[in-house]
């Protein structure tokens, strides 16, 4: 079995409250750090650990730490990210859901060493029921007095609040978070400045995901130097990685960093196989804003090396042949699935959720989702194709935010790795339309010499 950081007590009865979390050793890191720690020597432990940002972009938290201007007299915040409304992306939900206390020990532990004394999970309106779960853990932290004024007597003060944004896939962007936690509209700012020196109410602030901050915890516990000792190379400890598509055992995984792709799909510990005793076809490794995988870069690299689940690995190649570790949201494609039928559909995502700031994001989705639409629908024209790999790569770049490059690698991945069938569209209207129905499922025919 994999090694268990992070869901090591999930399943046990009660976690999720103050009692039994704390039974099971929880808010031992903050007693460490407040303690018998400095605020620097916390930030010290996690630059060791090498961990890197778990909501994508995978950037190390140890150095975004070390970036927080501190002006004197000024406050700092902390500010959890909890948006998760990637599609394909469920991990944040899970940990919040099920062990909402990891969450807040982490807060007070990373707020302590950012010298944060308001912090906020600012979370995903739509996990209404998770808010809920949050604030009561929130009131026992306080009553059992990890939360509120000189907590542990060590004179330091912590208020932690729950704001539920209202639907918005763009506050999951750091600088339209901090917009939107400002009551305005969640637009992303230009950058520079950087949150880091004026972030929330021009203060410095620091934007974690829900699941780097909770990887502080084992950190501060077990030290930076054994948290490293897990993964390969840069691509330090575990990761949570949320499994759906055709799979035998979709669900909210840990593993450690490194571990095969393969072993991944295929092993019962995992994913258990394709369903259905169905071949693989692709695979989207990170969440839908990654580029999608051909089955045939998938287990192995261009270069034939095994492909490994690491930030490394999985961008092995470039954008020609690699894809993204990104929020971790794996999304595994059988030989039925329709990979224009897929690509429309994400997006026609980023299409309603582009905030409508620059033009090539805003005009550029809505294009892109009206063209893949007549193409899946059998109306599309040869010249379709060159059409849409061109607005993609006239979005990609040339955006405020990264949601632009989001719309873009999937639509400019898909036709690089099966033009056949965007073109089988093209040519096989009508049997586009009676697979629409129902009628065919054959598009495993774009399959020669997969897996079996
Ligand atoms: Fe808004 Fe899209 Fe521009 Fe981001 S890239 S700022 S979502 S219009």
């Amino acid at each position: 079995m994999g090694r268990k950081l992070l869901l090591e007590h999930a399943h046990v009865a009660g976690i999720h409250t103050y009692e039994v979390y704390r039974k099971k050793g929880g808010y031992r890191s903050v007693e460490k750090a407040l303690k018998s720690m400095t605020p620097d020597e916390v930030v010290e432990e996690v630059k060791k650990s090498g961990l890197r940002g778990r909501g994508g972009a995978g950037f190390p938290t140890g150095m975004k730490w070390s970036f927080l201007a501190k002006p004197e007299g000024v406050p700092r915040y902390l500010l959890c990210n909890a948006d998760e409304s990637e599609p394909g992306t469920f991990k944040d939900r899970y940990l919040m859901e099920k062990i909402p206390h990891l969450l807040i020990e982490g807060m007070i532990t990373s707020s302590f060493a950012l010298g944060a004394n308001t912090s906020y999970i600012y979370i995903r309106g739509e996990y209404a029921w998770i808010v809920r779960i949050l604030e009561k853990a929130i009131a026992e932290a306080y009553a059992a007095g990890w939360l509120g004024k000189n907590i542990l007597g060590t004179g330091y003060d912590l208020d932690l609040y729950v704001n539920p944004g209202a639907g918005a896939y763009i506050c999951g962007e750091e600088t339209a978070l901090i917009e939107s936690l400002e009551g305005k509209r969640g637009n992303p700012r230009i950058k520079p400045p950087f949150p880091a020196v004026k972030g929330l109410w021009q203060c410095p602030t620091v934007v974690n995901n829900v699941e780097t901050i909770t990887a502080v915890v084992p950190i501060v516990n077990d030290g930076g130097d054994e948290y490293a000792k897990i993964g390969i190379g840069r691509s330090t400890g575990t990761k949570l990685i949320s499994a759906c598509g055709n799979i035998n055992k979709p669900g909210v995984y840990e593993i450690d960093l490194g571990l095969p792709v393969e072993e991944f799909i295929y092993s019962d510990e995992w994913c258990g196989g394709i369903k259905n005793g169905k071949r693989l076809k692709a695979l989207v490794a990170g969440g839908s804003s990654v580029p999608i995988l051909p089955h045939t870069l998938i287990n192995k690299t261009a270069k034939g090396e095994a492909r490994l689940m690491t930030y490394e690995s999985l961008a092995d190649g470039g954008f020609e042949s690699g894809s993204m570790l990104g929020s971790g949201g794996f999304i595994v494609y059988d030989e039925d699935q329709c990979i224009v039928r897929n690509t429309w559909n994400f997006t026609r995502f980023y299409h309603h959720e582009s905030c409508g700031q620059c033009s090539p994001c805003r005009e550029g989705t809505g294009w892109m989702e009206k063209v893949l639409w007549r193409l899946e629908n059998g109306q599309g024209k040869m010249s379709d194709i060159d059409l849409l790999a061109d607005v993609a790569k006239k979005i990609e770049g040339n955006t405020i935010c990264p949601l632009g490059d989001a719309a873009a690698w999937p639509v400019n991945s898909a036709i690089r790795h099966f033009r056949e069938e965007f073109e089988w569209h093209v040519k096989e209207p009508k049997l586009c339309m009676e697979r629409n129905y129902g009628l065919v499922s054959e598009v495993g025919v774009f399959l020669e010499g997969v897996r079996e």
